[in-house]
């Protein structure tokens, strides 16, 4: 255990080998384990209640206090104000949503979407960058890295511009929406795209940053998911401080979930919550490896002693398979998660439940969700179909508190909502009409 106010840490428990905060790591130097930040509260000045966030509502032209991630800056205590980076990431809202509600059989009044599309490039995306890029000018990096299927790359671009870094992103070839690729060209990232799927890029992108000492900003970078915590207390916030019962997320490359698992310990520990919510993370069928590992093969954090050797013989099973994930919701079309470990522990802190939806129940969810106001991407709607059957399995009953995450804005991916209401004949696909150039033919197929 460190004396130092702040500082990263292992999570092996076999190793928890500690580390210096302005170290420039993303896995443990000894074992190659993941890190978390680590800090001894008592060295910081704490508040005594979550409504003292709320009181810097009334300082907007602090740009700390206007900051969506920096407002808590107390519960991620680990850089002095001076290396700060922000863009007035995380002025995101918390909508009770009734239509969504009866869509998925909850009662009214109990279903909240928390809109992350909102954020500066659109996407949650931002949240962890206000974080990581933070750490990057604490240790004076100079150009930062990444691997994305779109959001990634986009919020990269975003800030390491902002922060007066280069930016380079791997992306696999042909798998990027649109919406995504047209902001890391717009705003000067080098975009390289790889031969390759999003599992490939993360790994070249791990030995690339290695190689060349470059500042890796996926979320296996522990400052993301600090920064990702505040997505959290901003639900809380929105439900006047009280805890939901169950917190609804996509889950991807898993850095959300592991977040989410660790803000919530933390405020337990600090006594600002006296009940954790229950975590439901949703996988497309496509893509499922952490539903598989979870519910199939019931792989638990197991107080940290995970059997790495099941996962290890999954993945190799895969391999021999030659699978490759594949879905329509291409920001979680991912097969092999680097935060697993960190979002097992999650499960286990959140007594949480792994579910898989189709496309087709993800594109409908979209679809209800974005009728009733709030376009989303369609990963991001996996939250809503994976509630909708739990709901109907009945794990999530009708009358309890629920907050889906919606990660990412509609506008990220619209050649998945035309196609949906063009071509694939879902529930709520509204297809255009061509008519000749003449007012009869205009009319007679008005009033159809
Ligand atoms: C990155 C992303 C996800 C996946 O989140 P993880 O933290 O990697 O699990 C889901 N939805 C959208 C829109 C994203 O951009
Ligand atoms: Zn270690």
């Amino acid at each position: 255990m460190s004396t130092e106010k702040c500082y990263l840490q292992c999570i092996n428990l076999d190793c928890k080998c500690t580390y210096d905060i302005s170290d420039v790591l993303v896995k443990c130097s000894k074992c190659g384990d993941l890190l978390d930040v680590m800090y001894n509260w008592n060295g910081h000045e704490m508040p005594r209640n979550l409504q003292f966030f709320q009181k810097k509502w009334q300082n907007r032209n602090n740009l700390l206090d206007f900051s969506g991630v920096w407002r808590f800056r107390e519960l991620l205590p680990f850089c002095d104000e001076k290396y700060i980076a922000t863009i007035g990431e995380g002025q995101t809202i918390l909508q009770c949503n009734d239509g969504v509600a009866s869509y998925v059989g909850s009662s009214a009044g109990k279903v909240h979407l928390q809109y992350e599309g909102l954020n500066p490039s659109g996407s949650f995306k931002d949240n962890g960058m206000a974080g990581a890029f933070s750490h990057a000018r604490m240790v004076g990096a100079k150009h930062a890295i990444c691997a994305s299927t779109g959001n990634t790359s986009a919020a990269l671009a975003l800030y390491a511009h902002s922060c007066g870094m280069e930016g380079t992103v791997f992306i696999g070839s042909g798998k990027i929406a649109y919406g995504k690729l047209s902001q890391a060209l717009d705003y000067g990232a080098r975009t390289i795209q790889i031969k390759g799927d999003f599992d490939d890029c993360m790994r070249q992108v791990q030995l690339v940053a290695k190689e060349m000492d470059l500042y890796l900003v996926n979320s296996l970078n522990p400052f993301r998911l600090e920064g990702q915590k505040t997505i959290m207390y901003r639900i809380l916030e929105g439900l006047n401080w009280q805890v939901p019962d169950w917190i609804v997320v996509p889950g991807g490359n898993l850095g959300n979930s592991s977040a989410f698992g660790k803000a919530f310990a933390e405020l337990k520990e600090l006594g600002l919550i006296n009940k954790i919510p229950r975590l439901a993370i949703i996988n497309a069928t496509g893509a499922n490896t952490l539903f598989e590992l979870y519910e199939k093969l019931s792989i638990r954090y197991n107080g940290g002693n995970v059997d790495t050797e099941a996962i290890d013989s999954y993945y190799a099973q895969l391999d021999k398979a030659g699978f490759k994930p594949k879905t329509l919701a291409s920001a979680i079309e991912i097969s092999r998660p680097v935060n697993l470990k960190k979002c097992l522990r999650a499960l286990e802190i959140c007594n949480g439940v792994v579910r898989e939806v189709s496309d087709d129940d993800i594109l409908d969810a979209r679809a209800i969700v974005a009728r009733w106001g709030l376009g989303c991407e369609p990963a991001s709607a996996a939250s809503v179909a994976g509630l909708k059957l739990l709901r109907s399995e009945n794990i999530i009953g009708p009358d309890e508190t629920v907050a889906c995450v919606l990660t990412g804005h509609e506008l990220k991916d619209p050649t998945a909502t035309v196609n949906y209401h063009i071509e694939r004949n879902g529930r709520f696909s509204n297809k255009p009409v061509e008519v000749e150039n003449d007012i009869d033919e205009i009319i007679r197929e008005l009033k159809k």
